[in-house]
């Protein structure tokens, strides 16, 4: 492992950070191959070596659990609905060219294809598996399979939104090259990811410690939902999107301040979970800890 080098600092010193939790349905993969690691530079975590499951195994996971994870209620629909809204708002803000071609890549159910379209853009969806809610399946395009496969031609879309994928990726940094290939030049790139530094992550690193799971890592789950086989903080975005000439408009926290009365079906196990995090998500407002990492970018 000190022969690799960081693919987006390029620097080679690591702190060995854990043990990733290993799924149940590939025998074939032992949890001793497998170490977490944090580039020492830019702070990035990644899984060494790298993980080899093929195409098929990760659309057979995608397809199988990721989606039907959990019941939400109406409350936490109508926070996705507004954050979308608001999403858009700040995109349609800092975008100094004119409306077109909107890609919404890795886009699930397909709702932030609708709120494009309600603002005036021309909404394209990718993703690896077909979730599309059947109301858009007709409505919009939609392609299913990498970004490398789907070959858009450059300078094709206006803005580039990509909630919660850049986690999933092989190599971010080829596919954040890709994507600034393709959106025009004063096009805006919209980036969700966790925040792997966030105060829910110490607090799940340190559940481990105290239950004697010393191994185990709070952070990165690589082959456990939500399949997250690499890991951002501020510093590692900033380094990324650096190093590929992106203009860093923000990079702003958000996700610790859900009222967990209102979240939760009441008195369900998750309620008791979101009861006893409270107080964490209210200390991650403070400290600039919360659990997701919003990046504004532009070309
Ligand atoms: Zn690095």
């Amino acid at each position: 492992m000190k022969n690799t080098n960081c693919i987006i600092c390029q620097k080679n010193e690591f702190k060995i950070v854990g043990k990733p939790r290993i799924n149940k349905r590939f025998p074939r993969i032992e949890e001793s191959n497998y170490t977490i690691l944090k580039c020492k530079n830019c702070g990035y975590y990644f899984v060494s070596p790298q993980i080899d499951l093929s195409q098929e195994e990760w659309k057979d996971l995608y397809e199988s659990d990721y989606f039907e994870a959990s019941q939400k209620t109406q409350w936490q629909i109508d926070l996705n609905s507004k954050e979308l809204k608001d999403r858009i708002g700040v995109i349609s803000e800092n975008l100094n060219i004119e409306k077109g071609n909107f890609l919404d890549m890795g886009c699930g159910e397909g709702f932030m294809l609708k709120e494009a379209e309600i603002n005036g853009f021309k909404p394209f969806g990718l993703d690896i598996a077909h979730n599309l809610n059947p109301e858009f399946s007709e409505k919009y395009d939609f392609f299913k399979g990498s970004i490398f496969d789907a070959k858009f031609p450059d300078n094709f879309f206006s803005v580039v939104y990509m909630d919660s994928v850049l986690e999933h990726v092989t190599n971010p940094v080829e596919t954040i090259a890709e994507l600034k290939r393709i959106l025009k030049p004063g096009g805006i790139m919209l980036v969700i990811v966790p925040n792997e530094d966030s105060t829910m992550n110490t607090v799940a690193k340190w559940t481990y410690f105290l239950t004697l799971n010393y191994s185990k890592y709070g952070k990165i789950k690589p082959f456990v939902t939500p399949y997250h086989i690499q890991g951002y903080n501020k510093k590692s975005l900033n380094s990324l999107f650096d190093r590929l000439d992106l203009e860093v408009i923000d990079i702003v926290g958000f996700g610790g301040n859900y009222k967990f009365w209102k979240s939760q079906t009441p008195f369900s196990k998750q309620y008791f979970v979101s009861l006893f995090t409270y107080p964490f998500g209210l200390w991650s407002v403070l400290f600039d800890k919360q659990i997701q990492l919003m990046s504004l970018l532009r070309k």
